[in-house]
């Protein structure tokens, strides 16, 4: 699974619709203090259904829309889309929330439940609190993880997850 390309509009600092390509092999972004190179690490995670402000570095759900400068009216909505290239194949996965409270998960075009796209995702390593994004002050999460966080980050890996996910929801049934 591989980030090939993102597409933001009215997602904080991204007032106007921004497309970035990754190549491959390791892409580095640099820029000014407060040059939006963090909003970008933001936008992924919010596409994978962050709730936490704290993680998203906002005080409310509402302030990842473009909030206006002196020369560009404050924005109705932000969307972001992510295009992964897996086997071959191409994945789209999108979040937009309006300032009227709409929010909408895509899949390939097709709106979906948060949920959906945990599942299509699951063993991949790519979401909002595993391995494919590491924050400030993670790798030291990691290495002091208890058992248990351990076991989920390799159960993860080895692809497995998703299985658990499934026994868990049969036995609550
Ligand atoms: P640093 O090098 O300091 O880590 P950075 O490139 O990571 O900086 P970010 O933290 O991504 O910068 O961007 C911060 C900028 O994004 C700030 O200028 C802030 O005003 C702007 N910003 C955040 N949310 C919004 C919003 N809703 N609307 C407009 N601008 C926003
Ligand atoms: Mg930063």
């Amino acid at each position: 699974m591989r980030l090939k390309s993102m597409f933001l509009h009215g997602f904080k600092s991204f007032a106007r619709p921004t497309r970035l390509n990754f190549s491959e092999g390791i892409t580095a972004i640099v820029g000014p203090n407060g040059g939006g190179k963090s909003n970008v690490v933001d936008a992924i995670r919010w596409v994978f259904g962050e709730q936490s402000m704290k993680q998203l570095r906002a005080e409310e759900k509402f302030d990842i829309i473009f909030a206006g400068s002196s020369s560009t009216p404050a924005g109705s909505f932000a969307y972001v889309e992510l295009v992964f290239e897996h086997d071959g194949d191409t994945l789209s996965v999108a979040r937009s929330l309006s300032s009227d409270g709409k929010n909408v998960y895509m899949l390939n075009g097709e709106p979906v439940r948060l949920k959906d796209i945990h599942e299509r995702f699951a063993g991949t390593g790519v979401g909002k609190e595993l391995y494919s994004i590491v924050g400030q002050g993670q790798i030291e999460r990691i290495t002091n993880a208890m058992p248990q966080e351990m076991r989920m980050l390799f159960e993860e890996a080895a692809g497995t997850s998703f299985y658990r996910e499934k026994k868990r929801e049969a036995l609550v049934r």
